[in-house]
């Protein structure tokens, strides 16, 4: 299958955009360039602002049970097409084709759950005077500004689209211009089902004029992102300046604690499993792994052993389990946190640099030794470098996981009852879990605190935000 060629959805229409500028798609496993994704001009913008503002009061008018109906219609077409979904996602991000493959039949489901969940958007009747009624009602806030990055091009576009439309909302979204096949099969499938044209626009464009454009737009009623702290700081400003309400769905440097009583072969596998999923470029990534110094011998070992197990390839090759990281940056980032680390005095025990081949591989990395101050402690690795850290008191184990302004998620290994939920009450974190490192599911809330953001996607939380509440108070007479 070739790669096919990247259009914006602007009103029921794919168009390359009133200027005809575009920007390469690059094949991360070969640097070649696959396809042109157009770029919208400031014109664009507003004509996807139009259609959502039309879009929005054609959906909105559609009856919820018929809403549901045709969404769950284009969750089947997902499904019907995961195959060719996870291709192009292969494609431009480079992710195993098993794991993308993967990536498209989630999001089917996510769909599902929030298409079934808006028929379940109750309000509520207050007991108030007998000559009153007073009741709670949801609405569908309006049209919604959404921005997405490269690392899961189904699932970070999907969530914003699947809560958007089951609320009601129509929704102009910006997915990456890195990874937009993805995102353009996804809105195929929508339109496909029957979506009315204008509910959902998918533009891409420079992100930063793109973003600007849209949240300043008076249209526009909630802004929706997916990425890095920095980016999120300035969207959710402007936001702010616009007095909208934002979602903020931001990184991670999520710890690991393995306690003195786990089990620390059961805990590397675990741990070391998740450290490498999409090259480790998932904002829930385990990334500061704290292990009870009486364990660590045990769990590093088991570690590195399943670090040199990972399979090192091409996405499209049978076989791989990791593919290469999804652009030069990462390449980059990752190489400087390991010269960072070795500068001040860490050990590499696996890894620690890139693959002589075309292409933007890196070695699951796995590091000793690691000094407080190494940039790989304090900044998101998003990549495939686990630093191993000793400890013998939990309680500081547990200040160490909290140092930082981040709060996405944490993982912890205990086989006391007690224990654990002293980790579940003492992580700063929205994502927790307890002898795993499980991925999301679409049925419970994700999100983070601190400086990892606000708002949910997934659970009856994921749509609340899409949603305003409006209280009514009827004098009878
Ligand atoms: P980046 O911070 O520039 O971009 C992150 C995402 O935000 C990209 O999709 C980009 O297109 C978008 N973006 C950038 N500026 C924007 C703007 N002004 N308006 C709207 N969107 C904008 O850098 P990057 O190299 O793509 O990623 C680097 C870091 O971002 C990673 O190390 C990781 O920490 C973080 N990140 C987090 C997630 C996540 O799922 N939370 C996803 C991707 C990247």
């Amino acid at each position: 299958m070739t790669y096919p060629a990247p259009r914006m959805l602007i009103g029921g229409v794919w168009c390359a955009g009133e200027t005809g500028r575009t920007q390469a798609v690059v094949n991360p496993a070969t640097e070649e360039v696959i396809g042109q994704v157009p770029l919208a001009a400031p014109g664009d913008l507003d004509r996807a602002v139009e259609a959502a503002v039309a879009g929005f009061a054609a959906w909105r008018a559609t009856p919820v049970a018929a809403r549901t109906a045709i969404l769950r219609a284009a969750a089947d077409l997902v499904t019907a097409r995961a195959d060719r979904i996870a291709r192009v996602m292969t494609l431009e991000q480079g992710k195993p084709l098993a794991e993308a493959r993967g990536e498209a039949l989630r999001v089917a489901d996510a769909l599902r759950w929030d298409a079934d969940d808006a028929r379940r958007a109750y309000g509520r009747i207050i007991p108030s005077a007998g000559d009153t009624l007073l009741s709670v009602r949801h609405e569908p806030i309006g049209p919604v500004a959404a921005f997405t990055p490269w690392n899961f091009p189904a699932g970070s576009p999907m969530r914003k689209i699947a809560a958007a439309l089951s609320a009601g909302c129509s929704i102009v979204i910006k997915a990456s211009e890195e990874t937009p096949g993805t995102a353009v099969e996804l809105a195929r499938c929508f339109q496909d089902a029957g979506v009315p044209d204008g509910a959902l626009n998918l533009v891409f464009g420079e992100p930063a004029e793109v973003s600007a454009h849209l949240i300043a737009s008076p249209a526009t009623r909630l802004v929706a992102f997916t990425g890095s702290i920095p980016v999120g700081r300035l969207l959710a400003a402007a936001a702010g300046a616009a007095m909208k309400p934002s979602l903020m769905e931001l990184g991670g440097h999520a710890p690991v604690i393995v306690c003195a009583d786990a089990d620390p072969v059961k805990a590397a596998r675990r741990a070391a499993f998740a450290k490498f999923v999409n090259a480790g470029q998932v904002c829930t990534s385990p990334s500061r792994f704290l292990v009870h110094e009486s364990l660590v011998a045990e769990f590093t070992a088991e570690f590195v052993r399943a670090a040199e197990a990972v399979v090192v390839g091409d996405g499209l090759e049978e076989g791989v389990t990791m593919g290469p990281l999804a652009n030069e940056r990462r390449l980059k980032a990752m190489e400087e946190f390991v010269s960072d680390a070795v500068s001040r005095g860490a050990a590499v025990l696996t890894g620690g640099h890139r693959l002589d081949r075309a292409g933007y591989f890196f070695a699951p990395t796995v590091l000793a030794g690691v000094p407080a101050d190494a940039r790989i402690l304090l900044e998101e690795p998003f990549g495939p470098i686990a630093p191993i850290i000793p400890f013998d008191d939990l309680d500081e184990a547990l200040a160490i996981a909290n140092s930082l302004p981040y709060g996405l998620a944490a993982y912890g290994f205990t086989r006391s009852a007690a224990t654990a939920e002293r980790l579940v009450t003492g992580f700063e974190a929205g994502i927790l879990s307890i002898n795993h490192c499980g991925g999301s599911v679409h049925e419970a809330p994700s999100g983070g605190v601190k400086s990892s953001g606000y708002g949910k996607e997934g659970g009856p939380e994921g749509l609340e935000g899409y949603l305003i509440t409006k209280r009514v108070s009827h004098l009878l007479e």
